[in-house]
């Protein structure tokens, strides 16, 4: 009788999630534009109603096991103790003050922090909103610091093919060309120096022919570029490709040569997503400009940064104008600055090395299988990143319900289907990921 009871009860509060669930996504469908989406899709949109752990609770009741770490950056998990306990002691002190001639102890000791654990010398921290907002403040302090060495003509960048460096205009600017659709903004993107992305894969050498493009560039265009910006080793949403450490380190070394920055877009590999805390290690090398964002306040607030080294924002603030010509409103709000540091310290605290090289080794283990089947294309792995791409576009309709239907929450794109998972995964949980990847491609629900 009570079972029953129970069970009735049980019934109609499925039946209420339900409900709460399709009024939500009925007004959403209405006016809510998605990233990257056509307001006529029928790709599924799915409510969260909340997270926890690695789980995404579904305003209709369902859990799911998150791959993604919402874009690379939840990289503790969600409702974690420690960042919530952190939001909530800023809180009660200040949410934000403007930066302009203020300045506040979470923003101090996170540009501090930052310096100590970015490779080499980076000791000037710009504080920003967003990983293509920080991504212009490099591009502005490169062409800033040439103008004021009085190289005003080096203006242009040097660029990877298969690049993503964010999506506001400058950033763009220096995006793959193609999967950036630059033709639609032709008139309006600043027109840059693109170069094949790195055919040497991570692990093995490059040999002399491989840098030659970069170096034939630097040697042609030097006098009127002010930096090369690339992703280390990992290029992330333009194509999930790892490439050659010793790439990373020749073009380090052909920059000094030629008189032009390096940029290191860290936005995504930051933070040990690869297996170092930052892609740069696996070269050794040390950029004189660095972006960092995503997972910087794992995955609570949006913030980023711009890294430099003192020479150029001493250069920068030597000459004419004697500024740097950046601020946003909200630079260094104490809320993000207070959860990043404790972020960053949640990282340092626990074995993370350890954490991410298990991660690599139960995705190895559990995306093995898909090499065998028909559709699949190639089958990499580094670090905590899992990619499965295949000979054709996903058909995302399909296949983004066929990942919900097998409790998992996988968003591809293109032809890469992909993991990144949050570090607190467990091998259980990691290979429900793996199986549901293998389940849905070796079913077709991807056509
Ligand atoms: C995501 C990303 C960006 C852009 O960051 P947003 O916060 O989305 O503006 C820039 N560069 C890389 C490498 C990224 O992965």
């Amino acid at each position: 009788m009570s079972l029953a009871c129970g069970n009735g009860f049980q019934t109609l509060y499925n039946k209420a999630m339900k409900q709460t669930s399709t009024a939500l996504l009925d007004d959403d469908k209405k006016h809510v534009w998605h990233p990257y989406s056509s307001t006529h899709s029928d790709t599924p949109v799915f409510a969260v109603k909340s997270a926890d752990g690695v789980h995404l609770r579904l305003e209709d009741g369902n859990r799911l096991i998150d791959g993604m770490s919402s874009w690379w950056c939840a990289i503790h998990g969600y409702n974690v103790a420690r960042l919530n306990q952190a939001i909530k002691n800023q809180l009660d002190a200040m949410a934000h003050v403007m930066f302009g001639g203020l300045t506040h102890a979470p923003a101090v000791d996170l540009c501090k922090k930052l310096v100590e654990i970015t490779p080499g010398k980076l000791e000037t921290v710009f504080l920003a909103d967003t990983g293509s907002v920080a991504v212009e403040i490099a591009l502005k302090m490169a062409v800033q610091y040439w103008h004021a060495r009085q190289q005003p003509g080096k203006q242009q960048f040097i660029s990877l093919r298969k690049g993503y460096h964010g999506d506001t205009l400058g950033a763009m600017s220096v995006c793959d060309p193609v999967t950036g659709m630059h033709t639609l903004f032709n008139d309006l993107l600043a027109k840059n120096y693109f170069i094949s992305s790195p055919e040497c894969a991570f692990g093995e050498a490059c040999q002399t022919e491989h840098l030659d493009e970069l170096r034939h560039t630097l040697e042609q265009q030097h006098d009127t570029v002010a930096a090369l910006i690339l992703e280390p080793i990992v290029q992330g949403a333009g194509g999930m490709k790892f490439y050659s450490a010793d790439y990373l380190k020749q073009a380090r070394d052909l920059c000094r040569e030629y008189d032009v920055l390096l940029i290191a877009d860290e936005i995504a590999t930051g933070f040990g997503r690869s297996g170092k805390l930052f892609a740069c290690e696996h070269a050794n090398i040390s950029p004189d400009i660095m972006c960092v964002g995503k997972s910087l306040t794992g995955g609570y607030m949006t913030l980023a940064a711009t890294l430099c080294r003192k020479e150029i924002s001493d250069t920068i603030s030597n000459h004419p104008p004697n500024v740097f010509m950046h601020g946003p409103t909200f630079m260094g709000n104490p809320l993000a600055c207070a959860v990043a540091i404790e972020s960053i310290r949640l990282l340092q605290s626990s074995p993370w090395q350890q954490t991410i090289s298990n991660i690599e080794r139960w995705l190895e283990k559990g995306l093995e299988p898909c090499r065998a089947l028909e559709s699949v294309e190639d089958v990499r792995v580094l670090g905590a990143i899992g990619v499965v791409e295949l000979k054709q576009a996903v058909n995302m309709a399909v296949i983004q319900q066929a990942f919900v239907d097998e409790g998992v929450w996988i968003r591809p794109f293109g032809k890469l289907v992909y993991l990144m998972p949050p570090y607190i995964i467990s091998e259980e949980e990691l290979n429900a990921l793996t199986r549901a990847i293998y389940t849905v491609l070796n079913n077709g629900k991807h056509l």
